[in-house]
């Protein structure tokens, strides 16, 4: 039989992924198929970001960058995070790479070993687990009730340490949930932590996404956690990205120096036009972000009352934050369709998919199998048919 790494064997394709790619084959294969599938904005990228990248080709910026990025690029980061954040860094402590996730994987590796304990609260975003444990770590899961908003709770979080703790992976706002963390829950959180001498992989990708208006940094709630933290972050969302993957991390400089000379054994500088892009993206006008964030405020109001009429969906929080809603689908569960039957929120999408062709991700890879994750990434005329289309199918359901 063929042997693998027993790490990369024990890998599971990402959920995300894998349900976007499966309604892009579908889709190619001629279905009429509504995704609402990838946390993914229907926006194009903003033409001064185009235009970035047009100049960068023309100027031949076509050649190998520093690995860790350009000057010019983490200039532009830095400069970034003192002006969104009120964060200070230096450039030695700037990372950027091909995605948020590339960023954030390679500090998980550079951090985390054999015999240790990273506390992810769930529902989480898929990749956290897989990448904490390809470094070899044990990922803690720490369940955030639906009851309490899906935020984190001090005292579970205090009862979750043990000697063998050594990080946690905070996401605020939260993909799946849009869950956004108060001040005051950070500043709970944020003493426990201190205390704890834990690495706090803070990330920021969906920092733009709120509709309550912006919360302060966990580490200007608490700056002395800044010199144990790293911000995490992706240049996706904020200017409908996705596609050019760049995304940065910002921390103390010896892991991010680690965390670089991974990088460059491995993949090497972030795509040089992309980097080129990024700096206009950072350092222009910022002003597609609030035409974007009107769009995403009137979808949701369109999607948490849709989700609410359903049969079987309960959605008791409207999502402060990103552009998810994770409904819990526990009524639905045991319900049938021919000889198909629910048994999760993967199931339900799995028959959603094959008889009405809406795409969603099951929520078992987020950690909530009795849920399911919707994106309204999209525009309100899919959305509508989408929930015209699930209705539909939660009425043939026999339950
Ligand atoms: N973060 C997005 C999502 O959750 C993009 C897909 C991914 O990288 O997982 O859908």
């Amino acid at each position: 039989m063929l042997k693998l790494n027993r790490r990369i064997a024990a890998l599971k394709p990402s959920a995300t992924m894998a349900a976007e790619t499966r309604a892009t084959e579908l889709k190619a294969a001629g279905v009429d198929v509504i995704s609402l599938a990838a946390g993914e904005p229907d926006f194009d990228t903003p033409e001064r970001i185009k235009d970035a990248a047009r100049r960068a080709l023309a100027n031949g910026q076509t050649k190998y960058t520093p690995v860790a990025g350009t000057r010019d690029l983490k200039e532009a980061i830095r400069l970034k995070l003192k002006r969104d954040s009120g964060l200070d860094y230096e450039i030695a402590e700037i990372m950027a790479s091909a995605g948020g996730k590339q960023a954030e994987a390679n500090i998980i590796a550079a951090l985390f070993d054999e015999g240790d304990e990273v506390i992810i609260p769930t529902p989480a975003w898929v990749s956290f687990v897989a990448m904490v444990n390809l470094s070899g770590a044990a990922a803690k899961l720490v369940e955030c009730p639906e009851d309490r908003g899906f935020v984190l709770d001090p005292e579970r979080l205090a009862r979750a340490i043990t000697p063998r703790t050594r990080g946690i992976i905070l996401n605020s706002p939260s993909n799946p949930t849009g869950a956004v963390y108060s001040p005051g829950k950070l500043s709970e959180l944020a003493k426990i932590l201190l205390e704890a001498g834990l690495w706090i992989l803070s990330d920021d990708v969906y920092e733009h996404i709120v509709y309550d208006g912006p919360v302060p940094h966990i580490f200007r709630i608490e700056p002395r956690l800044q010199a144990r933290g790293f911000a995490l972050n992706s240049l996706s969302k904020a200017y409908a990205m996705t596609g050019w993957r760049i995304g940065f991390a910002a921390g103390p400089k010896e892991v991010i120096a680690a965390a670089a000379r991974l990088q460059g054994q491995n993949s090497g500088n972030p795509n040089s036009i992309t980097q080129a892009a990024a700096i206009e993206a950072l350092s222009g006008p910022q002003d597609e972000i609030k035409t974007m964030m009107a769009e995403f405020r009137r979808r949701r109001e369109l999607v948490v009352e849709r989700v609410r009429k359903l049969p079987g969906f309960k959605l008791p929080n409207v999502p402060s934050g990103a552009f998810y809603v994770f409904p819990n689908i526990t009524e639905l569960i045991g319900a049938s369709l021919g000889d198909q039957t629910i048994t999760d929120g993967n199931s339900f999408a799995e028959l959603l998919l094959a008889e009405e062709h809406v795409a969603l991700v099951g929520g078992n890879d987020f950690g909530a199998p009795h849920h399911v994750r919707m994106s309204y990434a999209t525009s309100m005329e899919n959305l509508n048919a989408a929930f015209d289309r699930i209705g539909k199918l939660v009425a043939r359901l026999k339950r």
